[in-house]
């Protein structure tokens, strides 16, 4: 998956509608202390499915909605889009994409309403969104999306959540929601299959 353009409408700082090009390779964000560098990063996190707040350095996911300055008012939602195109022989399984192998998804938040997220124009569920992007081997915790820190962090960190690390890069993380999803399936059918043993046995 190559990650084609980004655009913000009333995220953090973002309050106006900004667009961004992203060019195939390595992209750095630089700029003064506050001018919205790590906001971007966040941007990118959030539309991928991002469910905690605290990564978003916010106490409630309404945080990430511009809270208004001494000149503008607050705004009462936030949008971010993203643009991806599938690489040759990528699929996405969760959602139908373009014949151009187009996919935007955009997440967008009111407050009072929570978060919804459309693809290609289509509402879809949060859960579709983080396969798409597990099943690209990306996500919301990618190590392609490396935050300020971050480097010092991987040096730092323990195997097993280096082991985290290199499962996302390998795209493993799609088969772990799924496996999630089947013990989840499973559970019900077992609780269903005692129920009716316990309806056998009493009309026995
Ligand atoms: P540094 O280099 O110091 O880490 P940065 O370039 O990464 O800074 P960010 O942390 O992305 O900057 O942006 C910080 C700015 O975003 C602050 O001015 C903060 O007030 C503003 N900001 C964050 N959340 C909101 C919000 N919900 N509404 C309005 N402004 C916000």
């Amino acid at each position: 998956m190559q990650i084609k353009r980004l655009k913000l409408s009333g995220f953090k700082s973002f309050v106006d509608p900004t667009e961004l090009r992203i060019e195939p390779g390595l992209t750095g964000i630089v700029g003064p202390n506050g001018c919205g560098k790590s906001n971007l990063l966040e941007a990118i996190r959030w539309v991928m499915g991002e469910s905690s707040a605290k990564s978003m350095r916010g106490a409630g996911m309404e945080d990430v909605i511009f809270a208004g300055t001494s000149t503008r008012p607050q705004r009462d939602f936030a949008e971010v889009s993203l643009l991806t195109v599938q690489e040759q022989g990528e699929l996405f399984n969760a959602v139908e994409v373009g014949a151009d192998g187009e996919l935007e998804v955009t997440r967008r938040i009111e407050r009072g309403a929570g978060s919804a997220y459309r693809a290609n124009g289509r509402d879809v569920r949060a859960k579709d969104v983080s396969l798409i992007f597990a099943d690209a081997a990306t996500g919301p915790h990618s190590p392609a999306l490396v935050s300020q820190g971050r480097i010092a962090a991987v040096i730092a960190a323990r195997p097993q959540e280096r082991r985290a690390m290199l499962e996302e890069a390998a795209g493993i993380s799609g088969l772990h929601v799924r496996r999630k999803d089947a013990e989840q399936k499973l559970r019900a059918a077992e609780a269903n299959l005692a129920r009716l043993d316990e309806i056998l046995t009493d009309m026995e």
